[in-house]
């Protein structure tokens, strides 16, 4: 759960327990005269966001962190899992004129090129194919592979990495989007599972922002 807007009821909480923590809950309702059931709720969801911490037979303790602290941290805790799309792929034997129109098809601004064994082998971007479209070469009879940008300079990432760290990755190489693949123990034969691109990002963002830090 993220940091949420917290009710006058579970900022009264927060207080009480800043004052006197570690309290029991049966101690929090005597102050605000209701009952430990009705204070469950409020007490499990300020746990839950990280405001107070609970430890059996102790009672509940301010952790001390301010919800722009709290909201960092659960950005640095979304992982690649949590947002990637479908990968869109071309075969190495594509052309360029095909891997615009996959381009065009599929709405969207990379393409990963994968080899026979359908195991990563580069990636096309639009400047890439824009770029091999500026002569006046016939579009049909240049392969992919002349142009694309190729294994082993291809950065990836893994399902489990930090999407923030991704993020740091657009940035630094300036790309706009990485193959999510299955295995980077091995530096060969990549299995290409999703991608993250600039909007995955951006929809990670506005999803944590709906979250209103007090
Ligand atoms: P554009 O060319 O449309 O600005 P990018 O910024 O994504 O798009 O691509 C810039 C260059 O980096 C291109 O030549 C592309 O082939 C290459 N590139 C794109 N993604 C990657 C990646 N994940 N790893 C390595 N190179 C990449």
């Amino acid at each position: 759960m993220f940091p949420i807007e917290l009710n006058n009821r579970q900022e009264r909480i927060v207080e009480i327990v800043k004052d006197f923590g570690p309290i029991t809950g049966e101690q929090i309702a005597e102050q605000l005269d209701l009952t430990r059931a009705t204070l469950r709720p409020d007490l499990a969801i300020l746990t839950m966001a990280g405001y107070l911490d609970a430890r059996p037979r102790v009672g509940y303790f301010y952790t001390g962190k301010t919800s722009a602290q709290l909201l960092t941290e659960k950005i640095r805790q979304i992982k690649v899992k949590d947002y990637l799309s479908l990968p869109v792929v071309v075969q190495e034997s594509s052309t360029v004129y095909d891997a615009i129109c996959t381009m065009f098809l599929e709405d969207v601004g990379t393409l990963f090129v994968v080899n026979k064994e359908a195991k990563l082998a580069g990636v096309l971007s639009r400047k890439d194919l824009l770029r091999a479209s500026m002569g006046n070469q016939d579009l049909n009879s240049i392969p992919v592979t002349i142009i694309m940008t190729r294994m082993p300079n291809i950065t990836v990432c893994t399902k489990d990495d930090f999407l923030i760290d991704v993020a740091e990755k657009l940035i630094d190489k300036q790309i706009d989007a990485v193959p999510v693949v299955k295995d980077t123990e091995k530096e060969v034969d990549l299995e290409v599972i999703g991608r993250i691109t600039k909007t995955n990002i951006t929809k990670a963002l506005v999803d944590f922002s709906g979250d209103a830090i007090i």
